[in-house]
C-alpha cells in the first residue's frame, strides 16, 4: 500500500462568489471575508443586491419598516449591503 498524502482540506472552504443582483442584474462580489462574516452570524443565505441597489432599496425602505434583520449586528465597513437578505 502506498500512502498517498492528501493535502489537508480546510473544514470551511470559501471562495469569492459572484452573485447577480436582483435589481440591476449586475454581478457583484460576495467576498470570502463577507462569507465568513455571514457564517459567523449563522446566516445561510446569500445577499441579493449589490451595494448600489441596496442603497436605493434602503432609501425606499427606511429602518423600522423592514423585517429582514433582527437584533444588534456589527456591520463590517462597506459590508452593510451584504446584510440585505430576503429570508423566507
Ligand atoms: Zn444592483
Amino acid at each position: 500500500m502506498t500512502g498517498s498524502s492528501h493535502p489537508t482540506v480546510a473544514e470551511r472552504t470559501f471562495a469569492d462568489k459572484f452573485i447577480t443582483c436582483i435589481d440591476c442584474k449586475e454581478e457583484f462580489a460576495f467576498t470570502v471575508s463577507a462569507q465568513e462574516y455571514f457564517a459567523e452570524k449563522g446566516f445561510t443565505g446569500d445577499p441579493k443586491r449589490c451595494r448600489t441597489c441596496y442603497a436605493a432599496y434602503k432609501q425606499q425602505h427606511p429602518k423600522g419598516s423592514s423585517k429582514t434583520m433582527k437584533g444588534p449586528f456589527t456591520v463590517p465597513p462597506g459590508g452593510e449591503h451584504l446584510l440585505n437578505l430576503d429570508f423566507e
